[in-house]
């Protein structure tokens, strides 16, 4: 053992889902060792209390059990000892999200601050990580995928890892099971995908397409100097969507059927979502990861932290995750468009922006944006939706006010530089001031309105002026996400400003929106849909039977509000103009034409 803080993670019963992790520190506080369990993660804002799947936890020195006292929810201290100190914990581990641990007898995952307590004092001292294989039958054929540095270990076995300190050694998440890995390089730096489940994706293309996109983001600010190696950490289950950003890697969650198949060459929806993923978090290696919000500075892993400046991190990066597609080539222009309109629209169908800023869903985030109930889209605004609209909506206007001499890239290379490469967190106030300085423009309305109001964005407009007409329409129902023209309907659809869901094989009411149709009829989420009109309502007839009636139409319905049946009225409304798509104007002028090719191709 070499440096001062050991740990080992062995897999101890994967059939029982019990990870041994223990950590032995040279150096054990004289008054006795407090361990401290991170109650959430960096990049997912919900305490989360990890120290809950803590089954058994014991101490020992010297090979003498130690006393081990448990202070709070979330720290123990040892009796006090002059030799080293061991810590033995078994951790249940059974969440299969990005930001969980998971074992089972097909695979190990782990993210660092479900199984990993940090040495109070000690936050900054060298760790080493002991990855240990499950005993026989288990584990045959597993490999090792992590971003950690190797110590004693070769490229994807279990052996000896390194970190610097806690905060690095919890930001390299491990899989470990049967995997199907891909290599490639960016600007010459390693970087890697490792695939877990049955996977028969196509890996050579995989590779190319993340290096063409890699490429492109590290094109913009530069490769971080402490950027030595990347990896992408992917799991691809029959459905699910899901990613979580670090330094040196991500982990990503996309249903098996997005990845490209051997001999395929289009770029499929399934396809373009894992893309934007991809983006999304590569880009995060910049912004959040190294340039991050003072109030992460370091991380308090054990209360909420709070910041109205989540929107410049998920907003902007989920601007950057769509754009940089299109920039690099991998997504057309009238594909980049589709996927604008779809975010235009998600803003637009969620009443919540006129009630809440993104500032205010930024702070709140810890109980409100991952806390979301029924009330959800009434009362909250997306600060990644919403916030890469206001991104998209700074980016044009900075284009046009400084006749292109300044864009979104520039504010982003200045907040870099003076935030970024120095480690030095951005002021809750940084970024509006950067923006000002670089473009030399008084954008204190802008952000008043944008950011910390509830109006609509300029966006309209703003698009017009690079060469993109805004179009408003009606939705044609529950598939449409908008982005796309879709079919002309001569009639003008009803709205019920509801959404029936099925749930144990019940038409349940789960969103009722503010000031719509069946809110005004009393109908509240939960309520079990029985019958419209006097014919049995259903989630599959829902569509086709609304279809027949017309806005102003007064309806019976009758619902189930627990076991008691509710009767009321329901007077049928025009459906709002809620999707929108966007088109390229085709005889946009010469300067505009030449303005949208220096927002689309940098
Ligand atoms: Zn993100």
């Amino acid at each position: 053992m070499n440096a001062p803080l050991h740990y080992r993670i062995w897999p101890k019963d994967p059939a029982a889902h019990l990870f041994e992790v223990t950590l032995t520190v040279e150096n054990p506080a004289h008054d006795g060792q407090i361990f401290t369990m991170p109650a959430w993660t960096p990049g997912s804002y919900m305490v989360r209390d990890y120290a809950k799947h803590i089954v058994s936890i014991r101490a020992e020195s010297d090979g003498l059990s130690l006393a081990l006292t448990k202070l709070d929810k979330s720290r123990w201290q040892a009796a006090p000892a002059d030799r080293p100190v061991t810590v033995i914990a078994e951790i249940y581990a059974y969440d299969e999200s990005v930001r969980g641990a998971h074992l089972d007898t097909a695979h190990a995952y782990f993210n660092g601050p479900c199984v990993f307590l940090s040495v109070f004092g000690q936050e900054d001292m060298p760790c080493e990580l002991e990855i240990v294989a499950p005993n026989e039958p288990h584990g045959a054929g597993w490999r090792v995928a992590t971003s950690m540095r190797r110590m004693q270990a070769e490229p994807y076995e279990h052996g000896v890892y390194a970190a610097d300190n806690y905060d690095e050694l919890i930001d390299h998440p491990v899989e470990i099971g049967q995997l199907s890995i891909g290599e490639f390089e960016v600007n010459g730096i390693p970087h890697a995908i490792a695939i877990r489940g049955k996977t028969r994706a196509d890996m050579a293309r995989l590779c190319r397409d993340l290096q063409t996109l890699c490429t492109e983001h590290m094109s913009m600010l530069g490769a971080p100097k402490d950027f030595d190696r990347y990896l992408f950490l992917l799991y691809a289950p029959g459905s699910g969507y899901g990613g979580l950003e670090h330094r040196w890697s991500s982990s990503l969650v996309c249903a098996r059927d997005s990845l490209p198949r051997r001999g395929e060459s289009e770029v499929s929806d399934g396809y373009r979502t894992f893309l934007g993923l991809a983006s999304h978090e590569y880009f995060h290696c910049w912004n959040v990861k190294r340039l991050k919000p003072a109030a992460f500075t370091p991380y308090d892993l054990q209360s909420e932290s709070h910041t109205e400046l989540l929107w410049v991190f998920e907003g902007i990066t989920s601007y950057y995750d769509k754009l940089v597609l299109a920039r690099c080539g991998l997504i057309s222009v009238q594909s980049y468009l589709e996927l604008l309109g779809q975010t235009i629209t998600r803003v637009l169908r969620g009443g919540g922006r006129h009630l809440q800023s993104v500032a205010e869903s930024s702070f709140d985030a810890w109980t409100k944006f991952y806390k979301q109930d029924a009330n959800a889209s009434n009362a909250i605004v997306s600060y990644y939706a919403k916030g890469s609209l206001i991104a998209l909506s700074l980016d044009l206007k900075l284009r046009e006010e400084t006749d292109d001499r300044v864009s979104l890239d520039d504010v982003m290379q200045e907040c870099w530089s003076r935030w970024g490469q120095s480690g030095k967190g951005m002021p809750e106030d940084g970024f509006e001031f950067v923006c000002a300085e670089v473009a030399g423009l008084d954008l204190s309305d802008f952000f008043a309105a944008a950011v910390r109001g509830t109006g609509e964005l300029p966006l309209q407009p703003l698009l017009a002026r690079h060469g993109i007409a805004y179009h408003l329409r009606q939705s044609n129902g529950k598939a449409d996400k908008g982005g796309k023209a879709g079919k002309a309907k001569k009639k003008n659809k009803v709205w019920v400003g509801a959404t029936l869901t099925q749930r144990n094989s019940k038409a349940v009411f789960s969103v009722v929106m503010n000031g719509g149709p069946a809110e005004l009829a009393g109908i509240a989420p939960g309520d079990v849909a029985v019958a419209l009109d006097g014919l049995a309502l259903t989630t599959s007839n829902w569509s086709r039977r609304l279809a027949t009636y017309q806005d102003g139409d007064r309806l019976d319905l009758l619902v189930f509000r627990g076991d008691e049946l509710i009767s009321t009225e329901i007077c049928l409304a025009a459906a709002p103009v809620d999707t929108c798509y966007l088109e390229m104007i085709d005889d946009a002028d010469v300067s505009v034409q030449s303005r949208l090719a220096a927002w689309l191709q940098r």
